[in-house]
């Protein structure tokens, strides 16, 4: 390897560092740490955080970047050294344009706006945390005017979660979404709900952990590289690729919470755990953005371990687990229920087909907040309006409705939705590419066997880490750019058969 290439690394390498040990510190603090040990913990964060930040902003990295740029250009775009002095460059170039005075100010802010959040949710008072949303809404304009020349405001905060999109095209590609979806809800709603009472009885903790354990070391979460533990919001986190964790929450009245849950984190778990080992340390090693990052949470969680085919395998043992629960439930029950649609107000609880719905409202909320077109005052009306005209429900209070989710009132305000449907659609679309090319896919998921899947996903996405973005991981896979049809076709497909649309 290049000499100069090497001395970037090892620099970039000691950043690596300062952030896994902030991770390993966060998730102490989310899973093990007695409450005494918050003030030190969030002491000890900042100050990892400052160190990692100084060195990602020092002027010689700049400069060894200057000089490795001839090098860069001899080689081709897709090489591990060009793509690694390019996303080194991008992540640089990013971190130097915002003031450090600034993120000191975001940080302190938002984490104080957090711990307001906290009471003001349960109490259903939004009016206590108003001043800290408008004061957000400032500081993500102003972010967002660190990156001038700009199309819209929204995109330079939407870039940092997901390079490459803008306001404009996400807008489009949900407007489009939108139209499909809401005769589907529509049509579905006019019938009756699926009964879902037998998932709700009481299932012992214990018994639920383990099912979940067995079920994602079946579909390839590897335990000598990874483990579970328990946690309030539940996430997965990696400190290395060879320790990669993903946590869980159980409901004991309530069978899909750890479920689907841990399904979902071992998703998130299994890309990172798929990346290539020798591009360990480095700017690669890490998925590309959060719209992939979903893609794979919800493949594993709504395409695979939704299905009828996954179930075929799994729901005897699940049976066998729980035969007081479920002994007398027939297949076709229980596929039902864990399949039921319902117009709800609850993102977090939502199913897959009024999901995106929730997700689409945000979206616009951000982007009318920091156009200037919606004042944060008037921001709860404008949510009950919304969910009305979508969903056709409306929140009593905000404390389910404009208060329910953390992102608005823990970061910026804009940036922090759109992953979540754009992971839904580029899901389906990686997962029909695979399905192209492996035809014996869904025959093999009902014998209990995930290693073409797994390893095509491998193969496609996971072993390249942030070599390419979404849109170039989309090109490369289906010769084509991001497209929902693949994502309606599920739906209709699987929502149809089961509903008689
Ligand atoms: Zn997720």
């Amino acid at each position: 390897m290049d000499k100069k290439l090497e001395a970037l690394l090892a620099r970039l390498g000691e950043i690596n560092d300062l952030e896994s040990a902030a991770a390993l510190l966060s998730w102490d603090q989310e899973t093990y740490m007695p409450p005494g040990g918050g003030p030190a913990r969030a002491r000890q964060l900042a100050t990892l955080g400052r160190l990692a930040h100084e060195k990602r902003t020092d002027p010689a990295l700049g400069k060894m970047l200057e000089e490795l740029r001839p090098y860069e250009e001899s080689l081709p775009y897709d090489s591990d050294e060009a793509s690694l002095i390019r996303v080194a460059r991008r992540d640089y170039e990013r971190a130097i344009k915002v003031l450090p005075s600034f993120m000191a100010r975001f940080y302190r802010h938002t984490a104080e706006s957090y711990m307001v959040w906290v009471k003001a949710r349960p109490a259903n008072d939004y009016r206590s945390v108003q001043p800290y949303l408008e004061k957000t809404l400032d500081l993500s304009r102003e972010l967002a005017d660190f990156f001038p020349g700009y199309e819209h405001i929204a995109d330079p905060l939407i870039d940092y979660a997901d390079e490459g999109m803008k306001a404009s095209t996400v807008r489009e590609v949900f407007a489009e979404l939108r139209t499909q979806l809401v005769p589907l809800v529509r049509a579905i709603a006019s019938q009756p709900v699926a009964d879902d009472a037998f998932l709700h009885q009481h299932y012992p903790e214990a018994e639920q952990l383990a099912f979940g354990l067995e079920a994602v070391k079946t579909l390839g979460y590897e335990f000598q590289r990874g483990r579970q533990d328990k946690t309030a919001h539940p996430f997965a986190t990696k400190f290395s690729l060879g320790d990669v964790r993903i946590t869980t929450r159980v409901k004991e009245n309530d069978l899909s919470e750890a479920l689907f849950g841990t399904v979902h984190e071992a998703g998130h778990a299994m890309y990172e755990q798929g990346i290539r080992m020798d591009l360990e340390a480095t700017p690669l090693a890490h998925g590309t953005s959060s719209g992939v990052h979903e893609s794979q949470s919800r493949l594993w969680e709504n395409l695979v371990g939704r299905s009828r085919s996954f179930w075929r395998f799994f729901y005897p043992k699940l049976q066998a687990a729980f035969p007081n629960q479920l002994g007398a439930v027939s297949f076709d029950a229980f596929y039902r229920a864990i399949n039921k649609v319902q117009q709800s107000l609850i993102r977090t609880d939502a199913d897959e087909v009024t999901y995106n719905l929730h997700v689409m409202l945000r979206f616009d909320l951000e982007l009318a907040l920091l156009e200037g077109r919606l004042a944060v005052r008037e921001l709860p009306e404008a949510w009950r309006g919304r969910y009305q005209a979508d969903l056709g429900i409306v929140s009593p209070d905000d404390r389910d409705g404009v208060l329910q989710d953390v992102h608005w009132y823990a970061g910026t305000i804009g940036g922090a939705f759109q992953g979540y449907t754009l992971g839904n659609i580029l899901g389906a679309q990686f997962f029909e590419a695979a399905a192209r090319a492996h035809p014996s896919i869904p025959s093999e998921i009902e014998r209990g066997e995930f290693d073409t899947l797994r390893g095509w996903l491998k193969e496609n996405i996971y072993q390249h880490g942030r070599k390419f973005t979404a849109n170039e991981l989309v090109q490369r896979i289906t010769g084509g750019p991001l497209s929902i049809q693949p994502y309606i076709r599920y739906l209709r497909s699987k929502y149809g058969e089961l509903y008689s649309l």
